[in-house]
Order: structure tokens, then sequence, then C-alpha cells
């Protein structure tokens, strides 16, 4: 997938505080079938591994569980009804790195993939995947997108 092809929000929302992007990823995950990928796009703080903690607890893991990998690329997490495979690819410097972990059998496979940093790893994300965008508004303020996916 290319950057630009995503340039249609579907959904926009402020949060006020780090429980309410918690209380998002909860909603959110109501939308997630198995084999879907999402991409979080954010600076550091945020709040892209909160996000990720409330839709894994919608799905049945332990919120304490959930933590960005940030030393290990991936953190997989069971309790839910499918894997959920929590990426971080801060630390990626070129997409072979990902090729070589067999990111495939991640991405299309029948797990959900919830992705921080994905910018390093663009031109690897499916066609499908599903993005959301962070910003940092205020100390407690975070303005969430949620991009149009490629129709072609
Ligand atoms: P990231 O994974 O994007 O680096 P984290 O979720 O680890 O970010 O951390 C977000 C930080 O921002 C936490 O320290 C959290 O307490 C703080 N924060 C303040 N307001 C919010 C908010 N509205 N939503 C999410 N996090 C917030
Ligand atoms: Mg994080």
């Amino acid at each position: 997938m290319s950057l630009t092809h995503h340039a249609r929000t579907l959904l926009r929302l402020e949060t006020h505080a780090p429980e309410e992007t918690k209380a998002f990823g909860r909603a959110f995950a109501d939308q997630l079938q198995p084999g879907a990928v999402v991409a979080l796009f954010g600076d550091l703080g945020a709040g892209k591994t909160h996000l990720v903690k409330g839709i894994c607890r919608a799905l049945g893991v332990a919120e304490a569980e959930v933590n960005s990998p940030t030393f290990t690329l991936i953190n997989e997490y069971s309790g839910a009804p499918f894997p959920i495979y929590h990426f971080d690819a801060y630390r990626i410097k070129h997409a072979d790195e990902f090729y070589e972990m067999g990111y495939e059998d991640y991405f299309y496979g029948d797990g959900l993939c919830l992705i921080e940093w994905p910018a390093r790893i663009a031109p690897l994300l499916p066609d499908e995947t599903l993005v959301l965008y962070i910003e940092h508004i205020s100390e407690q303020v975070r303005r969430i997108r949620l991009m149009q996916p490629d129709d072609n």
C-alpha cells in the first residue's frame, strides 16, 4: 500500500485522557475480523499502545500483557478467539528485515496484526490495511483518524 492512497478520513474524534483512547480501541475492536491488519501511525507518546491495549482487552487479552514490543519486534497475545500479533517496526531500518522474519505469514494469515510505526514497512502493508492516525494535540488530548482503505 502506498501512503497517498488513503487520504480520505472515515472517522475523526478526539480523546481527552488515556482511558478514552483505550475506550476507542475497545469500540474499534468490533470492526475487526480475524486476518485484519491495523496500522497505527503517530509519534512517540501519541497513544498507539493505549489504543492497542483497548483493542486487545475487548478481544479477551489482559491489558497488562500488552506492551510495545520495542525490543522483540512482535508480541503475540492469546486469549482472543484468534491470535493477536502486536508489531513495533520502530527499529526496522530496511523492509528486508521484515521479509526475513516471514511477515507474509502474519499479514496474510488468520490472526489480527496491530502495527506501531508502520511507516517503515508501508510498502509491505496489504491494500486492505486499516489505517489509524493518532495526533498529539495537547498534554491530554489526542486526535484519532480512521482512513478509508484502498479500494483498488
Ligand atoms: P505510543 O505507543 O504512541 O508511544 P503510549 O500509548 O505508550 O504511546 O503512551 C501515550 C502516553 O500519552 C501515555 O503516557 C499516556 O498517559 C499519555 N496520554 C495523555 N493523554 C492521552 C490520550 N488522550 N490518549 C492516550 N494517551 C494519552
Ligand atoms: Mg507504543
